[in-house]
Formats: C-alpha cells, sequence, structure tokens
C-alpha cells in the first residue's frame, strides 16, 4: 500500500512502522501474517497464464514473490524513496545479485578502496572469472574516481561513511561524474540506513543493504536488500535474483521487518550515544585518535552535515600502544560485547586489522587506514553512563 504520497510525506518514524502492510487483512491482524507458503493457488487457468505473462499482479511461487516478504520491499522501498525493491536472503545477496545482473563481460568497475571484506574480494577475486575487472580507489576524493574511469567503466560502486574508517564519499559529486561518463553508481547504505541517507535523493541509481545491521537491529537474523530509482532496472535485477535464487524467506522478512518498525526509534538513541562516547573517547588519556562524522574535527564534518540526517552509531578510535592496548580493550569489556558485525541494540566492539578486514593484504589494509591500534565500535541503545564507564575501566587496563 502506499502511503508516501510526495504532497504529504509522512515522517521517518511513522514511515518505519505504518510502510509495508498488506492491502486487505484476513482477521483484521495488526501484523503483517508470516505467508509460509512455496506456492499459491490460481483461482483459474486465465489467471495462472495472466500471472505468468506479467498482467497480473498476483503471486505464484515463493521464490520469484512472497507477500511477507514484499511488506519489507515495500517498507525498505518507501523509507529510501526507491521505484522498488528486492529482498535477498543476505547483504552478500543483494551485491552480487546487482553486480550480475548489471554487468557483462569486458566489463569495468571503480569501487572505494576501503570496502566491506566480502565485497572488495567479490570485485577484486572472483569477478575476473567472469571477465569484469575493477578499480579500487579513496572515493572521498572525486579527482581520483574521475582517473580510474575507462571507457567500459559501467558501474561505480561506493560505501559510505567507509567501514571501518569512517570515511566519507560525496554522493552528489560522485552521481553527476557517473552521470558525465554514463556508468551507474550503486551505494552499500548498510551503515548509515535509510534514516539517515537516501542516496537516490543524490542522484545513485541502486542501494544495497545488509539488513542483518541497523534494519534488522537485533544481531538475530540475516538478510539484504536492493532499491533502485527506476522500476527498469528493478525489473533487470529482479529477473537475475529470482533466477539465481537469492530469494528471502517469509520467516526471515518477518523478523527483519519487526525490528525495521522501530529503527529511527532505535538510530535516535545509538547516536545520542555515539555523539557522547566519541567526545569521551577524545577526552580519554588513553586514546589517541577518534573518527565520528559527528564530530567538528572530523575531516568531512560539514559534507556529513549535508548529505546525512544524523552521524550515525559507528565510531572508530586508535588506542596507545597499538595492536598490545587494543587487545587490552578488547578483552576487558565487560558490557560490550567482543564482536564483528554491527548496527544491533546491544554495543559491539572489534578489531578490523584482525578479523573483519585481515583478508586485504597488509600494505593495502594500512594504505586505506586500517592500522593496527584501530578499534570499531558500534554502539547500542544501552545506557550512555554504563557504555561510558565499561570503556574507561578497559582503556585504563592499557599498561
Ligand atoms: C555486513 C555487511 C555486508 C554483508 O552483509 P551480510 O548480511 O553479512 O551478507 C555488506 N556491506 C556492509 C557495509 C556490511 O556491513
Amino acid at each position: 500500500m502506499k502511503k508516501n504520497d510526495p504532497a504529504a510525506p509522512l515522517g521517518k518514524g511513522t514511515q518505519a512502522i505504518h510502510e509495508g502492510r498488506l492491502p486487505e487483512s484476513l482477521y483484521g491482524e495488526v501484523s503483517v501474517p508470516i505467508f509460509q507458503s512455496s506456492t499459491f493457488k490460481f483461482p483459474s487457468a486465465q489467471e495462472g497464464a495472466a500471472r505468468f505473462a506479467g498482467e497480473s499482479p498476483g503471486f505464484i511461487y515463493s521464490r520469484l514473490e512472497n507477500p511477507t516478504v514484499k511488506a519489507l520491499e515495500e517498507n525498505v522501498n518507501a523509507m529510501e524513496k526507491g521505484a522498488g525493491a528486492m529482498a535477498t536472503s543476505t547483504g552478500m545477496a543483494a551485491i552480487t545479485t546487482t553486480l550480475l545482473a548489471l554487468l557483462n563481460r569486458g566489463d569495468h568497475v571503480v569501487s572505494t578502496d576501503s570496502l566491506y571484506g566480502s565485497t572488495r574480494v567479490v570485485l577484486e577475486n572472483e569477478m575476473p572469472r567472469f571477465g569484469i575487472d575493477s578499480t579500487f580507489v579513496d572515493t572521498s576524493k572525486p579527482e581520483k574516481v574521475q582517473k580510474a574511469l575507462k571507457p567500459n567503466t559501467h558501474l561505480i560502486y561506493v560505501e559510505t561513511p567507509t567501514n571501518p574508517t569512517m570515511i566519507l564519499t560525496d554522493l552528489r559529486k560522485t552521481a553527476s561524474l557517473a552521470q558525465e561518463h554514463g556508468t551507474l553508481l550503486a551505494v552499500d547504505n548498510t551503515f548509515a540506513s535509510p534514516c539517515l541517507q537516501r542516496p537516490l535523493e543524490h542522484g545513485a541509481h541502486i542501494v544495497v543493504h545488509s539488513l542483518t545491521k541497523f534494519i534488522n537491529g537485533h544481531s538475530d537474523v540475516v538478510g539484504g536488500m536492493i532499491v533502485t530509482a527506476t522500476e527498469e532496472l528493478l525489473t533487470q535485477i529482479k529477473r537475475i535474483g529470482s533466477l539465481f535464487g537469492s530469494t528471502m524467506d517469509p520467516h526471515q522478512a518477518w523478523l527483519i521487518l519487526r525490528g525495521a518498525r522501530t529503527l529511527p526509534l532505535r538510530m535516535e538513541k545509538a547516536q545520542d550515544n555515539a555523539m557522547k562516547l566519541a567526545a569521551f573517547l577524545q577526552s580519554h588519556p588513553k586514546v589517541d585518535w577518534v573518527r565520528y562524522p559527528g564530530l567538528p574535527d572530523h575531516p568531512q564534518h560539514e559534507l556529513a552535515k549535508r548529505q546525512m540526517d544524523g552521524f550515525g552509531a559507528m565510531i572508530c578510535f586508535g588506542v596507545q600502544k597499538g595492536l598490545r592496548g587494543a587487545t587490552e580493550v578488547m578483552d576487558s569489556v565487560r558490557l560490550i560485547t567482543l564482536a564483528v558485525s554491527l548496527g544491533g541494540v546491544d554495543s559491539l566492539i572489534e578489531h578490523p586489522a584482525s578479523m573483519t578486514h585481515a583478508s586485504i593484504p597488509p600494505k593495502e589494509r594500512h594504505a586505506a587506514g586500517i592500522v593496527e591500534e584501530l578499534l570499531r565500535l558500534s554502539v547500542g541503545c544501552e545506557d550512555f553512563k554504563d557504555l561510558r564507564d565499561d570503556l574507561d575501566q578497559a582503556l585504563e587496563k592499557i599498561s
């Protein structure tokens, strides 16, 4: 059901709760039911044929479409202000489906150098098997993107803010480079979520998500989503997604939809905590540096204010004594959990150089700013005071 009439746009909190409902209920149910059915009965042979011909919107088979999954797609699509969306089994499925649907042998991709580890491995090691090559550049510098573009560049793929270095890419400038060059622009919007950043509004063509993170928000389900600026792009991507089978299942969709309903509420609390924690860390004697887009000394603080509706809940910081100091902090936190992943109600800490980004060769890792003393903190929704006290006692263990 389309409620986001552009003449009277609903607030984000309202959208998250009300978008993605069924057109009509069976029993007056308020929650969207889990339609645990692999296949759907056709009322007549003629109707079955019409659905296959794409002339009737009814459901056919759950690898193609499912009502519960569709409700989640509509919810995220409304938040991202897209033309349509496709849910996938994981965030990586959203990314690989997008690449497989849009690229052909001989095509070239320009991408952010400090990317989500598995995305980098797919682009760098796996796509070349299909004749598709990539160049990795610091996309926070538009001139570097421009220099990397080739006649066969068919896609610019960026993450902003970057994981884990918290560097921003100017989406508007990158979108205009893409347009001049006749290239598509895809943005991984996992770190910001549509609550804080809507890349399609800045001229991107495709948004991909790991719903596993902020949108689901409870560290209990994996999932992905692709949102497109046009219906044509969605048709192209959905065809490949259904054919290659990257579909999400209804139970997974129901759980994620339940999480998505509180995204704005959780984000508000988490980023309020993050702002206070960033300031606390900055003043801590055992901390050498802090990078958080909300801090006035972040090199792109002004861009963050222009491009984002908030500064998010991800912080990276460097501790004294390098790897030894970082290890000491990770082994000393009590409330904050030592685990990878991010975006949940519980705060998580990890060490990118030896964990999430260990697969990147050391030289390239350092060049991308992923240094030994860097810790990545995903700030959750606990009480600020408790998070601060936990970090404080853990930092004090650095000797
Ligand atoms: C986690 C993550 C992914 C991959 O998502 P999965 O759900 O784990 O497959 C992609 N991009 C970013 C930025 C992520 O944080």
